[in-house]
């Protein structure tokens, strides 16, 4: 080993203190000192970095020494953490550097933790993980310096065999001479640190696939964590021996899987929005009164002529109102004045919509009218007769408020803006320009896969190619459901190099804001299906289901992804930690759109305010004969339309049902529930229907 180069040290320091302010961080030159002092002289001159405590900042500086394929110095051998591992508000290393690793190393944290535990019982409160990202070491150690120290001091003399193993080097040469040798090279015994004991007995890992697996002699510490708490992906990183054959992952039912998504959908949250017609969609968060009356002032519902109606029993004593009158001014409906009062005796012109004259107190129609006289230059009328007298007091009058009162609620909580215009109508008329609603997630939408084809290529198709059928699609539906703020465009991601849907998964949630990542394809036993393994290993989300009883779409994924904001965001609530959704929906079209309607749906619905209920359900009528399925709840595509000879609705299958002929979506506004039995719905049959459009009349 003495013929090694030294091996490369990188520190980092995490603290928003020291990030503040150099001068005040105390670790890096005791951790410094600890590897030229104690390190046998295997360790280069360390490079040292301070961060504050951000997740992101955490991982980019970590990623830099961990991922870099710089040919001449390549990835640094170690890294070392101090601070963030308390359980204090901003103490998030240990929720930074996990998602980065590849492969666990409780060994070391158990080596660290029994050390501190002998200086003191506090070691209970250190959150400290260690593993292998890539070909480098990470160990976190505590803030303090002095336990950062010891810490370092309690793993260090093992770290240089270790950091050689994850580097590359052949194992089976490093092991010549056997464990006992290794202790020797590390100045360690068996008797001195546990976690070399030759006397652990690891045979009962060998079921775990995904278990880390040390080489030769080393035996494998007892895992800290139960198997419900790891990965259940493969490990593409992995050979074949160590793939899963069947999934791992629990078949739930359609209805348990939508109450799961519902369960980990975010709570809607409240935001102010001008009213215009970029509302639609939007659910209104709060009552919503009128700020003005509608209408404001008294207005003719007619055009004729203002007049004062005698009273009961100014009738009875005259002609009423019959009669010639002299026509005493012009009402318009125009926003500029008001005309003069009408005096007894006179009459004054008005259009429909136009504000009474003072004194008036009803509006005859035109057509009970006639031109008496005209002005001396023949251009307008100088007296009119009026030929009834039919008219009561207030007829043809829209009274101040009598549409709309002042203060009257005129959208309730909860109502969805329709794009049919009438919600946007009633709060215009009455006043409102802003108005409280829940805000709409952001939704971005990618397509995975080496064989995937942008629709833009104008080349022929050669080899496996496909044209990307899924991701336009997908667009189209999200934005037809005007339940998302933005809809992005996210492209494709290809399943070489294994880590490019990693990097832009973390890309839409960062750069974009995703609240929700609907990906395609990936999600079924293939080595190169990453979605969940990159959900788990890479980005440290949790599945919280991978497979579903149904047909088409039985991969359907759903995850969440923890996520910190980085406080330079600019969107609301920033600095706090939220969680991200991913729809890993399986790559084949038809299934893709079916589970986006059936799972995709009801999470978007929840985060706008809505219920979360999904597509509307009704009853049809079959009229084709269709086969059913006896162990898997099968979505036929029909198009349902109105039977106008029987007054129900009748639904037509769009024919041939496989999953990847996504023809079957095309004219489908529905999807047939198929109840689970051998043999066949007939002509007639009655059935669930799951409404995704409009029914058109044919
Ligand atoms: P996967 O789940 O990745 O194994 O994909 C299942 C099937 O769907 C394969 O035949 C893919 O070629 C096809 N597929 C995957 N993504 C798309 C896409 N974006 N558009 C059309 N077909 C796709
Ligand atoms: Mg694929």
């Amino acid at each position: 080993m003495s013929s090694q180069p030294r091996l490369r040290p990188a520190i980092l320091i995490i603290s928003d203190t020291a990030a503040a302010d150099p001068a005040t961080d105390k670790a890096a030159p005791i951790l410094r000192d600890t590897f030229s002092e104690d390190g046998a002289g295997k360790w280069a001159e360390p490079i040292i970095e301070i961060v504050r405590d951000d997740i992101l900042e955490i991982q980019r500086i970590v990623r830099s020494w961990t991922d870099t394929e710089d040919a001449t110095s390549g990835p640094v051998n170690l890294v070392i953490t101090t601070g963030g591992t308390g359980f204090a508000r901003r103490d998030f290393t240990p929720e930074a550097i996990s998602p980065l690793i590849h492969r666990h190393a409780p060994g070391i944290v158990h080596g660290m933790l029994s050390a501190s535990f002998q200086v003191t019982p506090f070691a209970m409160m250190s959150r400290p993980v260690a593993g292998v990202r890539n070909r480098t070491i990470i160990v976190t150690l505590p803030g303090s310096p002095k336990g950062a120290k010891e810490n370092l001091q309690a793993v260090l003399k093992l770290l240089p065999h270790a950091c050689l193993q994850a580097a590359g080097e052949d194992s089976r040469q490093a092991h010549v001479g056997g464990v006992k040798k290794l202790e020797k090279d590390a100045g360690v015994s068996a008797s001195s640190n546990s976690s070399t004991s030759a006397s652990h007995d690891h045979s009962h890992h060998h079921h775990h696939h995904d278990h880390d697996h040390s080489h030769g002699g080393h035996k494998v510490p007892k895992a800290h964590t139960s198997p419900s708490e790891r990965p259940q992906s493969n490990d593409p990183r992995l050979g074949a021996t160590a793939r899963a054959r069947s999934s791992p992952y629990p078949m739930l039912s359609v209805p348990d899987a939508v109450a799961k998504i519902l369960q980990h959908s975010p709570a809607p949250i409240t935001e102010t929005r001008d009213v215009s017609p970029d509302l639609i969609g939007y659910v209104i968060a709060e009552d919503v009164k009128a700020a003005e009356a509608v209408p404001a002032y008294r207005a003719s519902i007619v055009d004729g002529y203002a007049v004062i109606v005698p009273s009961e029993e100014e009738k009875s004593n005259a002609t009423g109102l019959k009669g010639v009158y002299p026509v005493a001014s012009v009402s318009h409906a125009q926003a500029a004045s008001l005309p003069p009062p009408l005096q007894v005796g006179q009459i004054a012109r008005i259009t429909t919509g136009a504000p009474l004259p003072e004194h008036a107190n009803a509006v005859v129609m035109v057509e009970d009218t006639t031109i008496a006289s005209l002005t001396d230059d023949k251009k307008e009328e100088a007296t009119v007769e009026i030929l009834t007298s039919e008219l009561s007091v207030g007829e043809n009058i829209r009274e101040p408020g009598s549409d709309i009162k002042l203060g009257e609620l005129v959208i309730t909580k909860g109502t969805r803006i329709s794009a049919l215009g009438g919600e946007i109508g009633v709060l215009a008329a009455a006043g409102i320009q802003e108005v409280a609603v829940y805000r709409k997630p952001r939704i971005g939408v990618m397509s995975t896969g080496d064989e995937v084809t942008d629709t833009s290529y104008t080349g022929s198709l050669s080899g496996g190619m496909i044209r990307d059928s899924n991701r336009p699609s997908l667009l189209t539906l999200l934005r037809g459901w005007n339940l998302a703020s933005e809809v992005v465009d996210l492209q494709v991601a290809r399943d070489t190099p294994t880590n490019e849907l990693e990097e832009k998964l973390r890309e839409g949630y960062r750069l974009h804001d995703l609240d929700i990542i609907v990906t395609t394809g990936g999600v079924s036993m293939g080595e190169l299906d990453l979605l969940k393994p990159t959900v788990e290993r890479a980005l440290g989300g949790e599945v919280h289901f991978g497979r579903v009883s149904m047909k088409p779409g039985k991969p359907t994924t759903f995850a969440s992804v923890p996520f910190k904001e980085s406080s330079s965001s600019a969107s609301p609530g920033h600095g706090s930690r939220s969680t991200r959704l991913i729809f890993g929906l399986p790559g084949n079209p038809a299934s893709a759109l079916v589970t986006a309607n059936l799972f995709l749906l009801p999470c978007v619905q929840r985060i706008a305010g809505l219920s979360g209920k999904g597509l509307e359900r009704v009853i049809v009528k079959v009229s084709t004969r269709i086969r059913c399925d006896k162990s898997r709840t099968e979505y036929h595509r029909v198009t349902v339309t109105f039977d106008k000879a029987r007054g129900g609705l009748l639904a037509k299958s769009t024919g041939m049902q496989r999953s990847s002929r996504v023809g079957s979506l095309a004219s489908a506004n529905a999807l047939l529930e198929l109840p689970l039995k051998d043999g066949f719905l007939e002509i007639g049959d009655d059935c669930d229907a799951l409404l995704m459009g409009p029914i058109w009349g044919v």
